[in-house]
């Protein structure tokens, strides 16, 4: 089949497109899907610049979380899915009978991996997964659609219904509005009626962000993001702060931050290191938590299609790219030019 794969790390030259070993069903319990459409996440990006160089097995290795398409083959224990039947992801592989995973968190499982970085991805014709780790595709979505709802917008819902309990009345600010974490984010924080303040990098993306709901938009080019965000919420700050970027944005974030505010730390953008420096009084002072959170569970991808299937969160495309040109789609990605999820079509 034809795939696009790394055999080493680094820029987005390193993405290779060409023709690979067929994959096989290694289980009973695992199908084949003929892939329709990919999306590109940020864990594709810092996994084909090394960050998780300690889980890949073995090169070539196709990247690839996301995915859209039809199932070719099931395996014989598979009895709830046929061929034929069009599909989505759920990307998150868990042994379903760790403590965590008993109590609900597939997301926390001792035994975690994530399709494409601890299994071969979905940049390719086909990619092989667990049976669990399929879902029937929405209707009322087409494969590219269908292909953004899964990683990032289970991120966003796990993060802002589960780790923060997000709930009317709230301020939320959110860095990185318009990229696909942040265009979920804001659309869910509507969702459960809290008021959005964002923040990018020019006027097109602010009045594309208004027009999916958000309050205020901020030009971080232009403004100073700590003294609108103080102006927007009469001086107490943020209830919530979303920060997908970390260590350039993390003290921003505790200052913006409502006393015994939460800032949920997402993962990280724009460097390779993700060591961060605050002190600890900007922490007690203040009364702040700080959250993590990763991914989401099954149940989140449950709830959050729910949302999808009745309209409550459209997916938002920002481009749809071959994806024989997947190395354009990650210079796309990391340009900071896109808004929403950049699709990779696969004929
Ligand atoms: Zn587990």
């Amino acid at each position: 089949m034809r795939a696009v794969y790394i055999d080493r790390y680094g820029p987005p030259d390193v993405l290779k497109f060409g023709e690979v070993e067929d994959p096989k069903l290694p289980s009973d319990d695992h199908v084949l899907v003929r892939v329709k459409a990919s999306s590109v996440n940020n864990l594709d990006i810092i996994t084909r610049r090394g960050a998780y160089k300690f889980l890949i097995k073995r090169f070539p290795h196709i990247l690839g979380a996301d995915l859209a398409g039809v199932i070719e083959k099931v395996g014989r224990n598979v009895k709830d899915l046929a061929e034929g039947e069009r599909v989505i992801g759920y990307p998150i592989l868990y042994d379903g009978k760790c403590y965590w995973c008993k109590n609900g968190y597939e997301n926390l499982c001792d035994n975690l991996g994530v399709v494409g970085r601890d299994l071969s991805g979905s940049y390719a014709e086909y990619v092989v997964v667990p049976a669990k780790n399929v879902y029937p595709m929405p209707k009322n979505l087409d494969y590219y659609q269908a292909s953004t709802i899964q990683l990032a917008l289970i991120t966003a819902w796990h993060a802002l219904t589960k780790r923060v309990s997000i709930k009317e009345g709230d301020t939320v600010f959110i860095w990185g509005g318009s990229g696909g974490v942040g265009t979920f984010a804001i659309q869910i924080a509507k969702l459960f009626g809290a008021t959005v303040i964002t923040a990018t990098s020019n006027d097109d993306k602010a009045r594309k962000l208004k027009e999916m709901g958000a309050d205020y938009v901020i030009n971080y080019k232009e403004d100073d993001v700590e003294k609108k965000v103080l102006e927007y919420t009469n001086g107490l700050g943020a209830d919530i702060v979303l920060d997908t970027i970390g260590p350039l944005t993390i003290n921003k974030s505790i200052r913006i931050a409502k006393k015994r505010g939460k800032v949920i730390v997402l993962g990280f953008w724009g460097t390779d290191d993700d060591t961060v420096s605050f002190t600890l009084r900007s922490i007690y002072l203040k009364h702040v938590s700080i959250v993590g959170s990763a991914m989401g569970t099954r149940n989140d991808m449950v709830e959050a299609l729910r949302e999808v299937i009745r309209g409550g969160i459209k997916p938002i495309i920002d481009s749809v790219i071959k994806l024989e040109e997947a190395r354009r789609a990650h210079e796309r990605f990391e340009s900071n030019e896109k808004f929403g999820k950049i699709v990779l079509s696969v004929d």
